[in-house]
């Protein structure tokens, strides 16, 4: 493409985890076989919205929110992505999520681009009828650039399935009919899929056990720490200790929860339901700082909470023998290098949580068919989708010499070009 200049600096998206994204993908593009105007296109997002959300609390006070949705690639089919509710929520951070969406997506050979939006506001502030009021008004305002062909939005950080059965009415109630396949992550009686709610940790603990395989190990007996204890984490630790590994950490927000000898998960699980986010009170254990967690010796660290976790900073103290990346982003690029020296494999996000959009995938599907799977056929199709994905990444690493972080990002890049190259960029 022709070189004009523009002040690259000062677009609204710009920010440290977009460069993370960004980065990532220039290192990937050597291998990855993608024509410059492919790669100057896939450099942005398609489409980025922010709004702004008024919200009147229980006192009666309103508050305006600052709401996004960024949509990094259209050109597999609609986009698709979580909608998070935190504090930190920006345009960079969301276009950054939605870049590694289009990655995921394409990876996994699933029909769709990359999204990402989310809710500037502290969600453990707000009442029931709070988050309702905000998700309904969200839900109309981004009315314009959503739908079931153009963009399905599915939790995230902070939300879950109450959350996207008001998006999933706010819209009907504008169309006048039900339409349940604008959303994924839905309650099951109103056309969620049976195994979505636990289908990112399920995942997780699928790559890791193949990752175990391929090592030489098996997954029964690993020492295990898991840093989120939400809807990724808690099923991941559950998962694993089916597995016959050992969970010995565990940590929210408040802090982690450590017991050298394993933790009793069940005990665990009736403490978060009656203490909401406070682990490091949990009774069984000793309490330490989620900085403290991360540097636990263990076989196997599950990232599962939020973004940028292991740095340059504390990757040399890190003790695990490999890391999976249950959150999206939890490494940062100086982590990733420091890790990559000490010879610790990394499970990259792109791959590792991919098991809650396949099985959103299959959610949608299902809606739009009106034909709805068992519970063992969902899982089986999600365990193929998953050793698909992950033989065809760890053969790509071996075969180039790249990180499995690397490789999944070029396989996942490739799928894109490739389409991008057939269908031209318009006009
Ligand atoms: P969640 O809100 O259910 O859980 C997040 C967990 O992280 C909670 O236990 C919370 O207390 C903890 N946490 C929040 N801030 C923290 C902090 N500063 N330090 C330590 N812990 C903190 O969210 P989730 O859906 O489980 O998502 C977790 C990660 O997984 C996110 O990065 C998300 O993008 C990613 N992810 C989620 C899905 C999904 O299906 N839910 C799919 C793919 C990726």
């Amino acid at each position: 493409m022709a070189e004009i200049e523009l002040d690259q600096a000062s677009l609204e998206w710009d920010t440290h985890l977009f460069r993370t994204a960004r980065a990532q993908f220039e290192q990937a593009l050597p291998h990855a076989a993608v024509g410059e105007a492919a790669a100057e296109r896939l450099r942005f997002p398609e489409r980025a919205t922010m709004v702004s959300v008024p919200v009147r609390l229980d006192d009666d006070r309103w508050v305006m929110f600052p709401a996004y949705r960024v949509q990094h690639s259209s050109v597999l089919g609609p986009t698709k992505g979580g909608i998070r509710y935190d504090p930190h929520v920006s345009l960079g951070e969301c276009a950054a999520l939605a870049m590694w969406m289009t990655w995921k997506c394409a990876l996994l050979r699933l029909p769709y681009g990359g999204a990402k939006g989310g809710v500037r506001c502290n969600p453990r502030e707000l009442s029931p009828g709070e988050l309702q009021r905000l998700t309904r008004r969200y839900t109309a305002e981004m009315m314009p650039v959503i739908g079931p062909q153009e963009d399905i939005p599915a939790p995230d950080m902070a939300t879950d399935e109450q959350t996207m059965a008001w998006m999933m009415d706010t819209y009907s109630m504008q169309k006048g009919y039900a339409v349940p396949e604008v959303v994924t992550g839905k309650p099951i009686s109103i056309g969620g899929s049976v195994f979505r709610a636990e289908a990112t940790g399920a995942g997780v603990v699928m790559v890791i056990e193949r990752a175990c395989e391929r090592l030489g190990k098996t997954l029964d007996g690993q020492r295990c720490v898991v840093q989120g204890f939400g809807k990724v984490g808690a099923v991941a630790a559950q998962e694993l200790v089916a597995r016959g590994a050992k969970v010995v950490a565990v940590s929210d927000v408040s802090g982690a929860a450590y017991a050298r000898d394993g933790l009793d998960l069940e005990a665990v699980e009736e403490w978060v339901v009656l203490h909401r986010h406070d682990l490091v009170e949990y009774p069984g254990a000793e309490g330490c700082s989620n900085e403290e967690m991360l540097e636990l010796p263990c076989d196997v660290l599950v990232l599962a909470a939020l973004e940028e976790q292991l740095t340059g900073e504390n990757a040399p103290r890190i003790q695990a023998e490999m890391v999976a990346e249950g959150a999206n982003g939890p490494t940062t690029l100086e982590g990733d290098a420091v890790l990559a020296e000490r010879g610790i494999p990394v499970l990259p996000d792109i791959l590792t949580n991919a098991g809650g959009v396949t099985v959103s995938y299959f959610e949608w599907v299902q809606d739009l068919g009106r034909l709805f799977w068992s519970r063992e056929e969902t899982r089986v199709r999600l365990r193929e989708k998953m050793s698909d994905a992950f033989d065809r990444v760890w053969e790509l690493a071996d075969e180039v010499g790249l990180s499995l972080r690397s490789a999944a990002l070029v396989a996942g890049i490739r799928e894109v070009a490739g389409a991008l190259g057939a269908r031209g960029i318009y006009p």
